[in-house]
């Protein structure tokens, strides 16, 4: 088993290095789009076909695009009418992300440099590599995309490593529940609460000033809305980032989640919430748990996530009454407890009897943990 991950670096280009590069996205997109109206007209995606009947022509209308990445553009066009099966004309934004293949970049990973190739010959480039991303720097190298952000005029390498996943932790198996509320954004069966005094201020400072944003409608308001909502986003993640990291350096092995995919979150939470933003942040915080947990050899489990914040994680009367806001009560044996730690706690004996059944799974038997 291997785990892939993407690193992205911001680069720091020599004069006139920002210029050439717009250029051969510019030469790329032609290219790209040469290859696909042809392929579009003649209703095929074969790439030996179109190379044939384009690459003459495409040479000729850009003379200085490496003939490496002409054949990446063909390739990415002839992928792009496979997609929608030649029915429309694949287009592409003239400064979209580009894919170069290790013939066209040369990327050092030690001392920060890449040699990229564009329309006028290599450019040498630096970047750092931030403290947090050293750990990753012994992977195999297996694709390089170079993308342009306008708004900041800055170009960035996204460089995807390869590397082997560590060993499984078998012994022991220590299960954490983990609830994502609203509320609180996350509730550990250990009775831990992740929802600080100055993430609960920013998040209410936010709801704020998007629902007055919102409201006021004109067009000042609406670019305004979507830079706020570009700097909630980068928040969140960093709430997300953080959270994940104490919960999966914990002494837990196993962690427990409720399965979102298959229930309306926003349902049993209540509707007041801007859920767009919930669905997306729980999901967000699940990938962070996994692929950090996964670095450690620790494991994700999702459960079932019906009934887990109505049942009673004693006796286990389930019953929709039990509930009021974030006090639970249940009706049998008279528990109380923080609604969302109830829910915890039913999270990770889910998660417990899941671990379990598996385990008593022959090796060879692929099991639905759902
Ligand atoms: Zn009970």
């Amino acid at each position: 088993m291997t785990v892939i991950r993407t690193l992205t670096f911001k680069l720091l280009l020599p004069e006139g290095g920002r210029a050439a590069l717009i250029s051969t996205m510019k030469a790329y997109t032609a290219a790209f789009n040469e290859s696909s109206r042809w392929g579009f007209e003649n209703h095929t995606y074969n790439k030996f076909r179109n190379h044939t009947a384009t690459y003459g022509h495409v040479r000729e209308s850009v003379p200085d695009l490496p003939s490496s990445l002409v054949q990446s553009a063909r390739d990415c066009a002839c992928d792009a009418l496979k997609v929608v099966k030649c029915k429309r004309l694949p287009e592409r934004i003239p400064l979209a992300a580009m894919r170069y293949n290790q013939r066209v970049i040369t990327v050092n990973l030690i001392h920060g440099i890449a040699t990229i190739a564009s329309v006028r010959g290599r450019i040498k480039s630096t970047f750092t590599i931030p403290e947090h991303c050293k750990k990753y720097l012994h992977g195999v190298i297996k694709s390089s995309t170079l993308s342009y952000r306008k708004q900041s005029r800055q170009f960035f390498l996204h460089i995807q490593l390869e590397f082997p996943s560590p060993e499984l932790i078998t012994e022991p198996l220590t299960t954490l529940g983990i609830d994502r509320g609203i509320v609180n954004i996350a509730v550990c069966s250990d009775n831990t609460f992740f929802n600080s005094k100055p993430v609960k201020n920013t998040r209410a400072k936010y709801t704020r000033l998007r629902s007055q944003l919102q409201s006021k409608g004109t067009r000042s308001a609406r670019r305004k809305l979507r830079v706020v909502a570009g700097r909630e986003r980068r928040f969140v993640t960093d709430v997300n980032h953080c959270i994940s990291k104490q919960i999966v350096n914990s002494s837990y092995t196993v962690f427990a989640l409720e399965d979102l995919s298959k229930i309306r979150v926003q349902k049993r939470r209540g509707r007041e919430f801007n859920r767009r933003l919930n669905n997306w942040s729980f999901y967000e915080l699940e990938q962070f748990i996994r692929y950090k947990a996964e670095e450690l050899g620790k494991q994700v489990i999702l459960v079932d996530a019906r009934y887990t914040s109505q049942k009673c994680s004693v006796c286990g009367h389930t019953y929709k009454g039990n509930r009021n806001g974030s006090d639970f009560r249940c009706r049998k044996c008279g528990f109380k407890l923080h609604a969302d730690l109830n829910a915890a706690r039913n999270i990770a004996q889910a998660g417990i009897s899941c671990l379990s059944r598996l385990t008593c799974q022959p090796a060879e038997c692929s099991v639905s943990l759902t």
